[in-house]
């Protein structure tokens, strides 16, 4: 089996790792946050040195990490992955970055004999846990048929959408789909609860009707229980939010719902909720009632 570097050990990339291992492959792995890497190792894979080094040991290098800049500096920084790399490996970035960093990383790996997928995943730490992430790839067909056995050690839903960076643009689409419909959640419980009804009552009788969402199941149940610890940080999806806004305007593509949502999660970003989960955009709205009333 081919021996993978994985470098980002956090809410996604520690279940995926996980399930890299218990597929059989030979791992080492890498999070400059030591006791991230350490509970890894732990379970068997080999600690690394530097994504430099990584490259150097591996067949394959995943990136897991959380914006563009920090994918860049990995890959094409100093002591990067591009500095350890030689002709016939692949990497493959799932983080969600913007498309036109993921093309420009596609070049300069080809550049070097090296393949690059871009493949960014849906299904949150959750789907990371379960190993039922839908994954949705850019690039050429040899690499995607070269990481297929991977992706179906962590996923489920796995298609390759066209060239490089086909994938962020999927991802793109799915997190304008998934911050309108969190948006929705919360107007929705927020109105229902002001307007004196028990939300979790009216959370049970939309998810039986054309309601239903999968943000109304999984950022309702956790709206109800007031539990804001991150499964997925606001900080990110504010950040993909950013990534789709910046490239509608790229290709000229009005989103003006999206636009509104990202100035409330900028707004909840102030408040300090970044490293909470994005399902504490209620509280926003909440705050904005409360004020309303008290005028
Ligand atoms: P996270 O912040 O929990 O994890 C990122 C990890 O990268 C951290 O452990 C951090 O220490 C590590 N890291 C950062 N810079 C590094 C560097 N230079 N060298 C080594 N390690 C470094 O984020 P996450 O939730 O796991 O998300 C990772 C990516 O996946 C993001 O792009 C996010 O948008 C995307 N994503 C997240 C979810 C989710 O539900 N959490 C779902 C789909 C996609």
């Amino acid at each position: 089996m081919e021996c993978i570097g994985f470098i980002g050990l956090g809410i996604m990339g520690s279940p995926m790792s996980q399930h890299l291992l218990k597929a059989g492959y030979p791992l080492i792995v890498l999070d400059r946050v030591s006791e991230l890497q350490k509970a890894i190792v732990a379970a068997g894979a080999q600690s690394g040195a530097s994504p430099q080094r990584i490259a150097e040991q591996s067949d394959i290098v995943i990136t897991m990490l959380p914006d563009t800049p920090d994918v860049e500096q990995v890959i094409a920084g100093k002591d990067g992955v591009f500095d350890g790399a030689r002709a016939g490996m692949l990497i493959i970035d799932m983080s969600t970055i913007a498309p036109i960093a993921a093309k420009k990383l596609a070049r300069e790996a080809e550049a070097r004999g090296t393949d690059f997928l871009d493949a960014p995943v849906s299904g949150g730490d959750i789907g990371a846990q379960k190993g039922t992430l839908s994954i949705m790839a850019g690039g050429k067909e040899s690499a995607f048929a070269r990481a297929l056995p991977i992706f179906q050690a962590m996923g489920k839903t796995i298609l390759r959408i066209g060239d490089s960076a086909a994938g962020q643009i999927t991802k793109a689409a799915n997190q304008i789909m998934a911050a309108i419909n969190l948006e929705a959640t919360c107007e929705a419980l927020v109105f229902a609860a002001k307007a004196g009804v028990d939300p979790m009552l009216v959370r049970q009788a939309l998810m039986g009707g054309a309601a239903y969402s999968r943000s109304l199941e999984f950022h309702g149940q956790r709206i109800l229980d007031r539990n804001f610890v991150p499964g997925f940080r606001l900080r990110l999806h504010r950040k993909d939010l950013d990534i789709a806004l910046a490239t509608g305007k790229a290709y000229g593509i009005a989103l003006p719902v999206t636009a509104q949502v990202r100035e409330m999660m900028t707004n909840a970003l102030g408040e300090g909720q970044g490293d909470l989960d994005n399902s504490s955009l209620v509280m926003l709205l909440e705050r904005l009632v409360d004020k309303q009333a008290k005028q």
